[in-house]
């Protein structure tokens, strides 16, 4: 059988950040326990991923899934070379994450008033004003600070988000401490040309500045998104092991991209991300069985094309 090289302008190899522990059982209405966190966690860190996002530092009276996060930090057994992520909307939850070992800390703000509101119960410039703050707590503990940028690709209650506003709240957040960016399509409502719209004209107004999508597939467009992204040169993602995650707005509809469903695709194309694919299979099937239900993701129902198995 012939091998087809990589597409010459494809980045020839991709940066996965695992979302699932916290993005994915976030969404889910089953509260694992901090055994199967931990076991999940740990299993995670035997795939070859360098980044994974343990939890969330959030009220637990909102976001349940996510009370026991310091908890998981504790327990869980860290490798070296990887790094062990969490979010936090506030300056208690930066305090928090610090506090609990996290390595790196990620303030979250969306592109819309509503989703901000409805999501962190502030408006954007309450969001801002804590974002220095958590800057300086993260960074003088010896910590990374990075902001994730939700519903950056269309809004679930106004629609369109111009990209102009999406290109001046990274420009805050860069002014305000934020080390690295990532766009979030929160909701699945970003297509291909739109990604790539996006993508260039990011480049064009911060042209050294590293940028991670965090791409969703709720109306299937997830890996189509991703192609369209490495065509423009992005090459460090989000995703989340087995699709969990569904979308909170549109229930039953797929949310996060799925890990080993890019992770094949990917593979598929020659493209390297240092993962072990059947490890990360077998954290889907894992999950499975602790959230017993079925996990969006397709390539454990599909299995894996011949030539990759090899
Ligand atoms: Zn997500």
């Amino acid at each position: 059988m012939t091998v087809t090289p990589a597409l010459p302008r494809l980045p020839r190899r991709i940066d996965i950040r695992e979302v699932g522990p916290r993005d994915g059982l976030q969404n889910e209405e089953t509260i694992l326990s901090t055994t199967d966190k931990v076991q999940l966690v740990d299993a995670l860190s035997a795939t070859g991923l360098t980044q994974i996002e343990v939890g969330a530092f959030v009220r637990p009276q909102n976001v349940p899934q996510m009370a026991d996060t310091a908890e998981v930090f504790a327990a869980m057994q860290r490798r070296p070379g990887i790094i062990y992520s969490a979010i936090a909307p506030n300056v208690v939850g930066a305090r928090r994450a610090v506090a609990a070992g996290a390595d790196a800390v990620q303030v979250f703000l969306s592109a819309s008033e509503s989703h901000n509101r409805s999501n962190v119960n502030m408006d954007v410039e309450q969001s801002l004003s804590a974002v220095a703050d958590m800057a300086e707590i993260v960074r003088s503990a010896g910590k990374s600070f990075d902001a994730v940028l939700s519903v950056a690709f269309g809004c679930p209650f106004e629609g369109d988000v111009p990209i102009s506003r999406v290109l001046d709240l990274c420009a805050r957040l860069l002014d305000l401490g934020a080390g690295q960016l990532t766009l979030g399509d929160t909701t699945g409502m970003a297509y291909p040309t739109l990604v790539q719209q996006v993508v260039l004209a990011f480049h064009e107004r911060f042209p050294r500045q590293p940028l991670r999508l965090h791409l969703h597939s709720a109306r299937g467009a997830g890996l189509a998104n991703i192609f369209a992204a490495l065509q423009v040169g992005i090459s460090e993602f989000d995703s989340s092991i087995g699709g969990i995650g569904g979308c909170p707005f549109a229930p039953g509809a797929p949310g996060n991209l799925c890990t080993e469903d890019l992770v094949h695709m990917l593979h598929e194309m020659h493209i390297e991300t240092g993962l072990d694919l059947f490890a990360l299979m077998e954290c889907a099937r894992m999950l499975e069985r602790m959230l017993d239900h079925v996990v969006p993701g397709q390539t454990i129902k599909a299995g894996v094309c011949k030539h990759l198995t090899g």
